[in-house]
């Protein structure tokens, strides 16, 4: 076959061709199956073939897929609805992708300050480890040297402090502050949680200082880590929030939302989007919430997470040679590694189990929300075999 490749090398991808999904496992075009705890990264909230998303599409592909937002479109409305009622905010703004939600939270508290008489009050204060993005203003955001590289002056007006750091925070905010942006728990950054003291702290800050707080919410919602949303485990709302890739289960949809004060000043031509918001993404995301929104759905999130943790746990304890600690919340999980992530990823892969890479060496676990305890069981099991293997190859150098 000839190798003629026309794609951008940005992704090294393994040589596996899938080609079917069920539940948490995919399956290769040699009928191998895989339990997928990897899930598109947070994406396949419902994991594969979910009957409800497969309805919903089949039913919405012959009706209209899209109009502009120049027309009202009533699924949009009911998804706003529908995510106000379980949140803090008020209003919706939808997006194709994360970074474009973060995109909006940004021009959103920009806006806000210049409506109120502070245009100078630009600067968004960050913390180190984060990641909002691969756009320009995301990438500056995120603050990380790997993604600005070779892509011109940083985008003006974020700063990057030491994560955590309540006195480098103080001592950062100033009458130009906008903001204050993170993620509640780093997904791409290792699986690091901020403390729920330090979220309150951050919530106590903004309100003396008269700066909005911005929660990226992205890989951290619509049920990841067994709430709807990760800052409902702590007594914290922020001002803005940014949600994506779980909301569409795999079609692209984002969101930005915010309280009515903040959005108000997002009026008539501040900002738009062609795809955001159109009557299919709509409909699938009014799906996704369908499902998690159901009684107990979360509970049983919150029952399969213990289960998790606890058999990471034991990796742990089991194979110190190989893993350091376990991180995380609900179904967003880690494991720092001690040999290169990347070896146990490719391992776990060669067992038959998917797993991502994140910062710090971590291994990352973000696995379909409806993962079942027999799932959880085959996925303790081919961890197993991958680590046994892995730790075999050490002892045999
Ligand atoms: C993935 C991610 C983004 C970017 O989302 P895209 O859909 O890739 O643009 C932003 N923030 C966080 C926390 C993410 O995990």
């Amino acid at each position: 076959m000839a190798q003629v490749k026309h794609t951008y090398d940005t992704y090294a991808p393994p040589d596996i061709e899938f080609v079917r999904g069920e539940g948490a496992r995919l399956f290769d075009n040699e009928g191998r199956d895989y339990l997928d705890c990897a899930a598109g990264i947070a994406v396949n909230s419902l994991g594969y073939a979910h009957p409800h998303l497969v309805e919903t599409l089949k039913g919405q592909a012959d009706g209209i897929w899209h109009l502009s937002n120049l027309y009202p479109i009533p699924a949009q409305k009911r998804l706003a609805e529908r995510l106000c009622a379980a949140t803090f905010a008020d209003r919706v703004f939808f997006t194709n992708s994360g970074a474009e939600a973060m995109e909006c939270a940004i021009k959103t508290a920009r806006r806000y300050h210049y409506s109120n008489d502070a245009p100078e009050r630009v600067k968004i204060l960050t913390f180190e480890g984060a990641f909002h993005g691969r756009t320009l203003a995301t990438i500056a955001a995120g603050g990380q040297e790997k993604y600005l590289e070779g892509f011109g002056e940083k985008t003006p007006g974020f700063i990057s402090l030491p994560f955590g750091d309540e006195k480098a925070l103080k001592a950062a905010v100033d009458g130009e502050t906008a903001a204050i942006l993170l993620e509640p728990i780093q997904g791409e950054g290792g699986i690091r949680e901020f403390s729920g003291q330090f979220l309150r702290d951050l919530r106590e800050l903004c309100d003396q200082e008269g700066i909005l707080l911005i929660f990226d919410e992205v890989q951290t919602g619509i049920g990841r880590t067994g709430k709807l949303f990760a800052h409902q485990w702590f007594d914290v709302e922020p001002d803005i929030m940014a949600s994506a890739k779980g909301l569409g289960g795999g079609f692209p949809v984002g969101a930005c939302l915010a309280r009515e004060e903040v959005a108000a000043p997002m009026v008539v031509g501040t900002h738009g989007s062609t795809f955001g918001g159109n009557p299919l993404a709509m409909a699938i995301g009014n799906a996704v919430l369908d499902v998690v929104l159901e009684d107990g759905f979360l509970d049983t999130v919150n029952a399969m997470a213990t289960l998790f943790k606890q058999n990471l746990a034991e990796m742990v304890d089991t194979y110190p040679e190989l893993l350091e600690d376990v991180r995380g919340n609900g179904l967003l999980m880690g494991m720092k590694a001690k040999v290169p992530n990347t070896d146990l990823i490719a391992a776990m892969r060669e067992h038959g189990l998917l797993v991502a890479g994140a910062g710090d060496n971590v291994v990352r676990l973000v696995p379909p929300l409806i993962v079942n305890e027999e799932d959880v069981r085959e996925v303790r099991n081919r961890m197993i075999a991958a680590l046994n293997e892995v730790k075999n190859n050490l002892t045999q150098e």
